[in-house]
């Protein structure tokens, strides 16, 4: 059984080939491949090949693969019965210990994914303030919700455009998108709409266009502006959350949201996503309030039971501080090797989310200061890499992600790959 073979058959049996549209490896060329185990920092394809993995499932997986831990309490989590469809003590001690540990999550509620979490909790910050617009910010992505497929559009500040087709007009003209990083063009799109804005969302640390690190400051006055026109302001961490630090970026930055939502890490691997923020908020939620949502699956106890296994695991490892250090210190490798043979490389690094690049400037805080090189430049360097042993995430804006499982022996054996794989790519 070949990838290859894999792949015919699967386009015709879903959309290109797949179930999300990165996998099919279409902004990298070539055949994905087909991934049938994983272990530690490693998945291995059908055909017996194996790589070093950065891509880690797109982040969820901070522990790397099939941490023993974790799978003991799936695999006892499966013989308790995987789902009831009634209260069970699981999503309460996720629960309740996220919320001893994050001061501005005092109520929580469990959803399937990140773009569950999001929608929903844009549906409470609407009744919450009884306004309509949601402010979004250019090269962050919040799930794929109706109104939030858009990008900056042209003409009036503010304006927006369909990054997807099959959007109905109207469920766009709820939304504003503004640049990240200038407070001047922020402040005239929120001016313009102040008393009708029910919230402003951000990726703190955006990283779903590569890697876009925003300033304090910029991160505050956004804070600032929502409190004074009584907007909230919703983070979305659903990268972020658990990765950033236990209380992800918000801690980091020292920002209160309104409202967070979360994904990825928070079911360890499981489809888990949550919002949270305090309690007048959520309690507008059904059945105690009268926003209404709900979920068949949600609180799935599997996923309850990974993700708190991974957060007490991390806890208990004192994980975060230990594995920003390491991304450190690789980060650091990678730069002085880049400098000495792929000049125009390079590694920008937030906690455990990285990126490489091609070109630009020094610090990317927007999309617009990517250089374009890049784009034509990461479909080689990513399968100089793929030949060479190691996965990274199959599109030019997608960050890598470091995991515990990433010990120094891997990242040492994957530096050699990645600076062969850059040269290689800055020659052909
Ligand atoms: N928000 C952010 C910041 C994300 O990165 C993602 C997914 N990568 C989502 C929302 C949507 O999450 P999901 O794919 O679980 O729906």
């Amino acid at each position: 059984m070949t990838n290859q073979e894999l792949f015919e058959r699967a386009v015709r049996t879903a959309p290109g080939g797949v179930h999300s549209p990165v996998r099919a490896f279409k902004s990298v060329g070539g055949t994905p491949v087909f991934i049938a185990s994983a272990q530690g920092p490693r998945i291995t394809d059908v055909t017996g090949a194996s790589y070093i993995d950065f891509c880690l499932s797109f982040g969820p997986l901070i522990l790397g693969h099939a941490d023993p831990i974790v799978a003991a309490e799936v695999h006892r989590a499966v013989d308790d019965g995987w789902t009831y469809g009634a209260c069970e003590p699981y999503s309460l001690a996720l629960a309740e210990w996220i919320i001893g540990r994050i001061p501005w999550v005092e109520r929580i509620r469990f959803v399937s994914s990140g773009t569950e979490a999001v929608m929903s909790a844009l549906r409470v910050a609407r009744a919450a303030t009884g306004r309509s617009r949601i402010l979004k910010f250019e090269g962050c992505y919040h799930g794929h919700a109706d109104g939030l497929l858009v990008r900056a559009g042209s003409g009036l500040a503010g304006a927006v455009a369909a990054t997807s087709a099959g959007l109905p007009g109207d469920a766009l003209s709820h939304t504003l998108v503004a640049p990240l990083d200038d407070e001047q063009a922020f402040d005239a799109v929120f001016n313009a709409h102040a008393t009708d804005i029910a919230a402003v969302i951000i990726e703190p640390v955006p990283a779903n266009y590569g890697l876009l690190p925003q300033r304090r400051e910029w991160l505050t006055h956004i804070a600032a502006k929502c409190s004074e026109a009584g907007a909230l302001l919703v983070l979305d961490e659903v990268i972020t959350g658990f990765r950033s630090g236990l209380q992800g970026a918000a801690g980091a930055f020292d920002l209160r949201p309104d409202l967070v939502c979360y994904g990825k890490i928070i079911g360890g691997g499981f489809p888990v996503g949550a919002y949270a923020g305090r309690a007048e908020l959520l309690d507008l939620v059904a059945p105690a309030g009268p926003v209404y949502q709900a979920g068949t699956l949600s609180a799935n106890p599997v996923g309850m039971r990974a993700g708190l296994a991974t957060l007490q695991r991390m806890a208990a490892l004192d994980g975060w501080p230990a594995l920003d250090a390491r991304a450190a210190g690789f980060v650091r490798h990678l730069r002085e090797r880049f400098a000495a043979s792929a000049p125009s490389v390079h590694v920008d690094r937030h906690s455990s989310i990285m990126w490489i690049r091609k070109g630009g400037q020094a610090k990317c805080r927007r999309p617009d200061t990517i250089a374009s090189a890049h784009g034509a430049w990461y479909p080689k360097f990513f399968h100089a890499a793929l030949r060479r042993g190691v996965y990274l995430p199959p599109s030019a804006y997608e960050v890598l992600f470091l995991s515990m499982a990433h010990d120094d022996s891997t990242l040492a054996e994957a530096a050699d790959v990645l600076v062969a794989a850059a040269e290689e790519a800055d020659r052909t």
